[in-house]
């Protein structure tokens, strides 16, 4: 046994998230801890409520982190919105669609799903076709941007169409929030969920969550309990929304909070318009760098989620390898494929404070060091020159 303390190596995090968290996130989280029953902390709860809204483009008044990473927020959603016997329509385009279908399935939901070829959007005639086919649902639920395979839906569009066949609207923004336009309210989207540790670019371990005045009528209305005593929203919502009166429901993260509390504060000082431009620039410049070493992007250029970009693994290419060299030699994290496109692509994350030109080259040169090595012929610097020609 050695007792000394853990010392994380220093990496460059450009992968599928966590994303790299910046110094006055950290800061934060270090300070002193109080009670979470302390007056000041009902003051640092209201605040981050206040951000969130701005974030989510909302006046959603139930909008809160939930204690737990994105998938608690996930199944705090389909749990409290769906009751036995609820028809619902997922789109399922990746890992993250699945898994919302999965989530409803066990809340007792009957479920169809739109399924798309991985890697590509969702294509909402299928989903007008579908709601047509099985007629009134209850529920639709889609991922924005779908992770596992750097496809990008029109949440916009779906919503629409989900509305217009009287369907309430479940958004996943896990890695859509602060890395590309998320609006709650012009949409329409009736409940939503993200995580903190994608473009928000804290730690992992909250999941912000939204709901509409709709479904919170529809939660007020439910006929059996919510199966899950810690996700109940009417019990957390007592919590934090009871100002002085709050009462107990678990004890809240509070070294997590000040730092869900300081990212959002650095994001709407920035400004979400600059943020969400940022990442497009950068991007940009990865895939003109990648381009320029002859790699090909895996989705069609018009649904590419530009803070994931999967990049097909060239012939020949060992695939864990190269992400390996560059986490070992280099320092710079890369995600791998999932289900059918594992050992076909790798996903180069841009999100939050990794989504800068500097680490947009970091990462191309590595690269190109990297695939040289693996008998991949590049021409040297090239494929940099081409992204900062673009990106800066
Ligand atoms: C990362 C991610 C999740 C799950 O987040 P966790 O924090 O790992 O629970 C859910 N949906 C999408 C789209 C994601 O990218």
């Amino acid at each position: 046994m050695t007792l000394t303390s853990f010392q994380p190596p220093k990496r460059l995090l450009m992968g599928p998230g966590p994303s790299d968290v910046h110094d006055r996130v950290l800061a934060a989280m270090g300070r002193t801890t109080i009670g979470h029953l302390d007056p000041e902390f009902i003051r640092l709860m209201d605040q981050i409520k206040a951000h969130l809204r701005a974030v989510f483009f909302t006046d959603n008044d139930l909008t809160m982190p939930i204690s737990g990473p994105a998938t608690a927020g996930q199944e705090a959603t389909i749990v409290n919105l769906l009751e036995p016997g609820d028809k619902v329509v997922v789109c399922v385009n990746g890992v993250f669609g699945g898994r919302l279908a999965e989530m409803a399935r066990r809340a007792g939901a009957e479920v169809t799903t739109v399924d798309q070829d991985w890697g590509r959007a969702v294509d909402p005639e299928a989903l007008r076709a579908e709601l047509k086919r099985v007629g009134p649902v209850k529920l639709v639920a889609f991922v924005h941007a779908e992770t596992s395979t750097g496809a990008l839906s029109d949440g916009e569009t779906l919503a629409k169409i989900a509305h217009e066949a009287g369907a309430m609207v479940l958004m996943d923004t896990v890695t859509s929030l602060a890395g590309v336009p998320v609006r709650i309210d012009d949409w329409g989207i009736d409940a939503c969920y993200s995580g903190t540790q994608k473009c928000l670019s804290c730690p992992p371990g909250l999941s912000p969550v939204t709901f509409s005045k709709r479904a919170q009528d529809v939660m007020n209305e439910r006929q059996a309990p919510v199966q899950s005593w810690f996700l109940d929203l009417s019990l957390l919502t007592g919590y934090w929304s009871g100002g002085a009166q709050r009462a107990y429901h678990h004890t809240a993260p509070v070294n997590a909070l000040y730092g869900l509390h300081e990212s959002l504060v650095m994001i709407l000082e920035e400004g979400l318009e600059s943020v969400w431009a940022r990442h497009r620039r950068c991007h940009e410049g990865l895939v003109a760098g990648l381009e320029a070493m002859g790699l090909t992007m895996a989705v069609p250029a018009a649904e590419r989620v530009p803070e994931l970009n999967a990049v097909r693994v060239p012939e020949g290419v060992d695939e864990a390898g190269v992400r390996r060299r560059l986490l070992e030699d280099h320092g710079i994290e890369i995600g791998a494929g999932l289900g059918p496109l594992a050992g076909k692509i790798w996903r180069i994350g841009l999100m939050g404070q990794s989504s800068r030109p500097e680490n947009v080259a970091r990462c191309l040169a590595a690269l190109e060091t990297v695939l040289q090595q693996s008998g991949y012929q590049v021409r040297p610097g090239e494929a940099t020159a081409a992204a900062e020609a673009v990106a800066g």
